[in-house]
């Protein structure tokens, strides 16, 4: 018998895998966490249905949301990522010696756990001393944060269930007070294409807008999550993500990447027509 998992990117489309063998299926007091095992896509976990990560294409997003901020201020020591239970954001921060403390606040324990045991290739820097975990709602923890962060990456899930209030005013305001005068704000964006994801990507472009001085949104194509092109937000209270790349000083720290390089971090802000024009970008 055949096994393949499906996931609805619309009412209208799927898309599938196959499937060699379920490795772990469960119910936190959050959302249904489900891990896979593929020959194409080697292991993969999937939140509620929908896909968070795979081993063959995690490390497009992961590089993206990482080195992008890195690379525009090499100076950051302090970073906050709010989500990111499968640990693949802080493993791409801890190849930075000069970061100095990683806090990461995801609200599943239980993710954590699960992505601990059976996806080491995203979890293994979860023990690194730089960083502690929080087991928190990042909407509440933001709001009585009182550290100095250089760097906050958002790496959450979509705008519903569990993820819902890291979309809203209230979290995008209490990120711009918990960030340092440098402060830089990375957020998933989703994508432009289908409809329902296009709306939220413009609400959270607009409530970010509404804080922060500098505000840009950047892409990739990460094949796994619907329609294959993911966007980013970038927002900052001094650094512009293009005029103040520090191509030389981040191609000097020798750090190997499969997707990012500093010509991509560059193409990356140029977007197609229907996107800027979308977020209203003249
Ligand atoms: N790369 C992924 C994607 O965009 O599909 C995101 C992956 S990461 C696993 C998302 C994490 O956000 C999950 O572990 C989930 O538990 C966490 N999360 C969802 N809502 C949250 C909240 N309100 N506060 C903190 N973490 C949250």
């Amino acid at each position: 018998m055949e096994l393949w998992y499906t996931e609805e990117h619309t009412p209208s489309v799927r898309f599938s895998i196959k499937v060699k063998k379920q490795l772990f299926g469960g119910k936190s007091p959050f959302q249904q966490i489900d891990v896979f095992d593929s020959d194409e896509f080697g292991r993969f976990f999937t939140l509620d249905g929908l896909m968070m990560v795979t081993e063959k294409d995690e490390f497009i997003y992961h590089d993206m949301i990482v080195h992008v901020p890195m690379a525009t201020n090499t100076g950051i020591k302090r970073v906050l990522v709010i989500g990111g239970g499968d640990g693949g954001t802080v493993r791409e921060l801890t190849r930075y010696k000069t970061i100095e403390k990683i806090d990461m606040v995801d609200i599943d324990e239980m993710v954590v756990k699960v992505c601990r045991e059976l996806l080491p290739f995203t979890s293994r820097k979860l023990g690194d001393p730089r960083v502690t975990l929080y087991f928190e709602d990042g909407l509440k923890f933001v709001r009585t944060v009182e550290e100095s962060y250089d760097l906050i990456i958002v790496d959450s899930t979509d705008p519903f269930g569990p993820g819902e209030g890291l979309f809203t005013r209230e979290f995008y305001g209490n990120c711009f007070r918990a960030l340092s005068a440098e402060g830089i704000l990375v957020n998933q964006h989703e994508n432009p294409y289908y409809e329902s994801y296009s709306a939220s990507m413009k609400r959270a472009h607009r409530r970010i807008e509404e804080f922060f001085p500098i505000c840009r949104v950047y892409q990739a194509h990460i094949p796994t999550y619907p329609s294959g092109h993911w966007l980013f937000g970038f927002a900052s209270k001094k650094f512009d993500p293009i005029a103040d790349l520090d191509a030389a000083a981040w191609n000097g720290l020798g750090l190997e990447t499969k997707y990012y390089n500093t010509d991509i971090h560059v193409g990356s802000f140029m977007l197609p027509n229907y996107v800027k024009s979308a977020l209203e970008i003249k």
